[in-house]
Order: C-alpha cells, then sequence, then structure tokens
C-alpha cells in the first residue's frame, strides 16, 4: 500500500526552506496543472515515490513573532495546522538562534502534530558544533527526529525522505503522479515579485511588503502584468525605489526573468510601489493577497 500524507516546512526567513523543497521535488517549484485551492494551506510541492506522495504545503505566518500576528492572522495560522501529517522545522545551524522560532516551537507542540527538526546548512559549520548544537534544540520541543541537512549539497536529504515515509501512514495519492504543484500562476508571479524585493533589500522590510497583480493580460506575443507593491511606510517605499529608481528597476527586471521562464513567453511586468499604512488591517487588501503573504 502506498503512503501519502501533508508535510509543512516552516522556517524563519533565509533558512533554505525553497532550497530544500526545489532539492526534494527536483524542480524550480512550477505550474504543471492549477486546481483550486481548498484548504488554507498553500501547496509548494509535490514529492512522488514508489513509496507514495509528498504534499509540501507552507503555512503562512507562523514563523513571525507573535506580535506582529494581528487576530486574523493568528487565526490562519492555527487553521492551517489542521490536516498537517508532518511538520518539518527548519532551522539554519550556521546562524545563532532567534528567539522568533520558539513561538513556532509552541505552536507545534501545542497541536501534538509530530515534527522533526531540521538544522540546515550543515556544509557550512565544522562537525564538532552539531552535537551541541542538536543537544541545544533537543529539550524544545518533542522532536521525533532531528535531521541535520544541506538543503544545498544534498546531504541529508535522502535519509530525510526516508523519515518522512516512515511517518507517513498507508493511503492513496491525491494528486496525479506526474504533477508537482498545484500554485496558480499569477500567485507564483506574486512570490518571484516579493523574493526579490527580499533579496535585493536585504530583509530590511519583508514583513511590512505586500505584492498585489493589478492586471494581468495575456496576449499571443506577450502576458502584460501590473502589479503594486504596498509598503507601511514612506521611507520603504524609498528603499524600494531606491536612487533614481535603480533598486525597482533591478527586482523588475530579476523578478520579469524568472517569470519568462516559468511563463514560457514574453512578459511586460510593470511595478508600482504605494504606501499603504494599515494595509494589514484592512480586509480588502488581506482577502486580496490571501494566500500570497508568505515568508521568502
Ligand atoms: P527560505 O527563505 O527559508 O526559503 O531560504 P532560501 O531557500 O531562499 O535560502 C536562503 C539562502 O540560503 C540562499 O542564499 C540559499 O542559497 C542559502 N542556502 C539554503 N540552503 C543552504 C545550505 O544548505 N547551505 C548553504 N551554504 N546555503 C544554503
Ligand atoms: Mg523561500
Amino acid at each position: 500500500m502506498p503512503k501519502s500524507g501533508f508535510v509543512a516546512i516552516v522556517g524563519r526567513p533565509n533558512v533554505g526552506k525553497s532550497t530544500l523543497l526545489n532539492r526534494l521535488i527536483g524542480e524550480k517549484v512550477a505550474i504543471v496543472s492549477p486546481v483550486p485551492q481548498t484548504t488554507r494551506n498553500q501547496i509548494r510541492g509535490i514529492l512522488n515515490r514508489s513509496e507514495g506522495q509528498v504534499i509540501f504545503v507552507d503555512t503562512p505566518g507562523i514563523h513571525q513573532p507573535k506580535h506582529r500576528l494581528n487576530e486574523r492572522m493568528m487565526k490562519q495560522v492555527h487553521a492551517a495546522f489542521d490536516g498537517l501529517d508532518l511538520v518539518l522545522f527548519m532551522t539554519d545551524a550556521a546562524s545563532s538562534r532567534n528567539e522568533e522560532e520558539f513561538f513556532a516551537f509552541d505552536l507545534v507542540r501545542k497541536k501534538g502534530i509530530p515534527s522533526f527538526l531540521l538544522l540546515n546548512k550543515i556544509d557550512l559549520i565544522r562537525k564538532e558544533r552539531l552535537l551541541p548544537l542538536i543537544q541545544t534544540y533537543a529539550g524544545r520541543a518533542d522532536w521525533k527526529e532531528i535531521i541535520p541537512v544541506s538543503a544545498q549539497t544534498g546531504d541529508g536529504v535522502d535519509l530525510l525522505i526516508h523519515s518522512i515515509f516512515a511517518v507517513l501512514k498507508e493511503g492513496p495519492p491525491f494528486f496525479p503522479p506526474d504533477q508537482y504543484t498545484d500554485q496558480p500562476e499569477r500567485d507564483l508571479v506574486v512570490e518571484f515579485i516579493r523574493e526579490k524585493i527580499m533579496l535585493n533589500t536585504r530583509q530590511e522590510i519583508p514583513h511590512s511588503v505586500a505584492v498585489i497583480i493589478d492586471r494581468y493580460e495575456e496576449t499571443p506575443a506577450l502576458v502584460r502584468i501590473y502589479a503594486s507593491i504596498l509598503v507601511e511606510r514612506e521611507s520603504q517605499k524609498g528603499i524600494v525605489i531606491g536612487q533614481k529608481g535603480s533598486m525597482l528597476k533591478r527586482i523588475g527586471s530579476e523578478a520579469r526573468r524568472d517569470i519568462e521562464r516559468l511563463l514560457n513567453t514574453k512578459i511586460y511586468l510593470e511595478l508600482f510601489v504605494k504606501v499603504r499604512v494599515h494595509w494589514r488591517d484592512d480586509e480588502a487588501i488581506l482577502d486580496e493577497i490571501k494566500g500570497n503573504r508568505r515568508e521568502s
């Protein structure tokens, strides 16, 4: 009997979640055949093996410090755990720990969902640092496994996959075996733009940025995309636009390159930066971007 299940990858920005996901799936996760979104979790990638099917999901908000989450987001975070079979909590073994992580640990523990701790980027640290690190984290939650990995080199990833299937229960696949994501194209476009903002502004503003697609026009020759970048302060607007618009230009052209590769067509991308002081309390905006508010 094959196995199947839903597995969340959570952790602070930059710990290596996307890198791991791409390595697990073996593709830069991209569209095959979009299906309607039924759960509150965003499906990021689907791993098909002879042992069965693992559906990796993103749980927006879980790795944000509690004080930054409003009530609505908090509810979403809790709801995102329903139906999960396993949580992979990822941390960066090469960087110092961060109190934000413990909020997520507590959530995971309270929900009683089996969880693994992944110590990523072990290629960057000396072997003798690993054991003390494992001991530090071991007491913080009831980990089923603590697995050192390098998403970059692939070290430990086979063991991880093996351990995941050991936890999952028998069940039929949820998706056809040739499908590896269910993300709608527009969500990926938003994701790519957000990624470039974060990459280029070096995380100075990640929590207060939202991206909204204003217009999306498909023509035979190209796709025209008009998107707004919402920030909370004038100073952030300045950062995103940069000297004489240089930052926004770089964000735009890097995002365009990725989107062209994704959609396999020419893209015209126009970005606008707008200050919306209270966008996080604005229900209309939250509805618009629901599912797109993710960490990098
Ligand atoms: P995310 O924000 O958690 O999705 O992190 P990313 O996957 O975007 O990775 C953040 C940065 O860490 C990128 O520059 C990656 O290349 C780098 N990175 C991810 N995994 C590893 C790893 O195992 N080793 C090293 N050296 N770098 C890594
Ligand atoms: Mg990422």
